[in-house]
């Protein structure tokens, strides 16, 4: 597995439809299979397709296949992508398939705020006071309001980014003060492993916090998300509360 921090160039892979379409309805099963576990309902866990690693041919199957969440780590590709998708979309007869919604889930420098603004994603990985600030200025003077998470470290690891446990609550509730971002939940990323059971302290910590977070009425009634769960990992995420799984190599393999 390889993750697009830094300003990593990743190897683009092209794979089919046919591929594509059979590797998401083995994804759903997995999804079925462990909501069934744990009692959850299937509409409530959205599956965001990460295209970091493929080309704009697979990012038409994605959409073609009825895929409306697709997420992007890095701001220099989600842009320009976003833009290519929407005017494929516009030229294309109907019917149109459902609008696509771009989430922006990989570190975020300030600099980079305005041109992800663009797209309307929603961001998954404000980490701190100052970038958040930033979104919320950049979408006041955009006249829009930006759903954003709030990246956690649940795993005390080494890992660069995401706010600590301990600190999340008071940056939650100065986020909420914020006019033009609406807290919508909290994202983590679980130490890599090739065990995925070594991914459920985070996802547990994350989720606990999520619950103490909402009994502080941090966020309010939108305050609703657990981004949380990658292809390694994402029954058990959904086994812990997940609301949306960012997959990509599980969707192209
Ligand atoms: C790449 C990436 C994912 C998806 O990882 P896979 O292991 O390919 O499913 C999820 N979240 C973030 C932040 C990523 O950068």
């Amino acid at each position: 597995m390889r993750l697009g921090g830094g300003g990593a160039i990743l190897p683009i892979m092209s794979v089919t439809r046919g591929r594509i379409e059979k590797n998401l309805q083995r994804i759903r099963e997995e999804i079925d299979a462990a909501c069934a576990r744990s009692g959850r309902r299937v509409e409530e866990v959205s599956l965001v397709a990460v295209t970091k690693t493929v080309g704009l041919d697979e990012v038409k199957h994605l959409v073609d296949l009825g895929v409306t969440e697709l997420g992007e780590s890095r701001a220099q590709q989600l842009a320009p992508r976003a833009e290519e998708v929407a005017a494929w979309l516009g030229r294309r007869r109907k019917p149109q398939p459902a609008p696509v919604h771009w989430h922006m889930i990989g570190h975020l420098q300030r600099n980079k705020v305005k041109a992800v603004l663009g797209c309307s994603p929603v961001i998954h990985s404000v980490d701190s006071l100052r970038l958040a600030e930033e979104v919320d200025s950049r979408a006041e003077r955009a006249g829009q309001t930006v759903d954003v998470m709030l990246q956690v470290n649940c795993s005390q690891e080494q890992q660069k980014y995401g706010v600590a446990v301990g600190a999340a609550m008071h940056l939650g509730e100065m986020i909420t003060t914020l006019k033009h971002v609406r807290l919508i939940g909290l994202m983590t990323m679980a130490p890599l492993s090739d065990d995925p059971e070594a991914a459920r302290p985070s996802f547990v910590r994350l989720r606990e916090l999520f619950e103490e977070m909402r009994s502080e009425k941090t966020g309010g009634d939108g305050f609703r998300h657990l981004s949380m769960g990658m292809s390694q990992d994402y029954p058990v995420a959904v086994e812990e509360g997940a609301t949306l799984l960012r997959i990509g190599s599980a969707v192209f393999e």
